[in-house]
């Protein structure tokens, strides 16, 4: 019994490396959902990015395989045609995205690195997808401000994916439910955020992880609380929270 305990722990433990690809408390299980039914239909494009991807130094904060699966279900069964990404790092969602969209679809997707886009562009590009995406360096806020200002960019979007400075979703939220349409959906992504949710303050945790914990929490808190939303969390991934406006 204690053996069996101690190698469950071990593989908990283990899992939690990463975290930021499932939060599912059995490796195999999750192993066994890439295997049976992520990898096997995996569009090539994504396999190369995310290949790619694996031998950056921050790859832990690309969008994983099952996440990418996901989206671009998701994004078919709502018909999206226009669509925003804050957040790009080497675009393996941006590309998910791309792919599911129709060809006179639209993705504006904004990161303040362009390097990073610039790794993934590439695959983009020889993917034939590359003319859907309005790439903005810089800042989402200040972009964000200027498109809230224009009231005919208001209700025009049938998803937008938030996965950048997690400090700042609160914000984006402020803004973006203007820009989404009625009846179409937000995605924030790691709602989870490693699983510090829910676990108790004086927890051990990484820095990054405790400081970011607050603001996840306090998005989490405001999304459940905000009347024009419907919510939804998923444990997919860090935790994806898919909110669809309703008024
Ligand atoms: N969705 C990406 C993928 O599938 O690989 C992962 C995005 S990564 C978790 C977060 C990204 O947000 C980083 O590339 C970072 O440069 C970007 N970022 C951070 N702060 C930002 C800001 N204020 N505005 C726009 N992008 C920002
Ligand atoms: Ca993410």
């Amino acid at each position: 019994m204690a053996e069996n305990g101690a190698a469950q722990e071990n593989q908990v433990a283990k899992h939690q490396e990463v975290g930021h690809k499932s939060l599912l408390q059995s490796d195999a299980l999750y192993q066994y959902i890439l295997e049976t039914s992520v990898y096997p239909r995996e569009p090539e494009p994504m396999k190369e990015l995310r290949e790619l991807t694996a031998k950056h130094p921050w790859n832990l904060m690309t969008t994983s395989a099952d996440e990418g699966q996901f989206l671009s279900m998701l994004l078919k069964l709502i018909n999206a045609k226009n669509t925003m990404e804050i957040g790009v790092y080497t675009g393996y969602s941006l590309l998910a995205t791309a792919l599911a969209l129709p060809h006179d679809g639209k993705i504006l997707a904004m990161d303040i690195n362009r390097e990073n886009y610039e790794i993934g562009l590439p695959v983009i590009q020889k993917a034939g997808v590359a003319h859907k995406i309005d790439f903005r360096e810089g800042p989402a806020l200040p972009v964000l401000d200027l498109m809230v200002e224009d009231k005919n960019n208001h209700g025009t979007y049938d998803f937008i994916f938030v996965d950048a400075d997690k400090d700042n979703y609160i914000n984006y939220h402020k803004r973006i439910i203007e820009l989404v349409k009625v009846g179409g959906v937000i995605g924030y992504d790691n709602t989870l955020w490693n699983g510090s949710v829910a676990a108790p303050p004086d927890a051990p945790m990484r820095k990054y992880v405790r400081y970011y914990r607050d603001f996840v929490l306090e998005l989490n808190k405001a999304l459940a609380a905000d009347p024009r939303i419907e919510i939804c969390m998923l444990p997919v991934g860090d935790g994806i929270t898919l909110c669809r406006r309703i008024s």
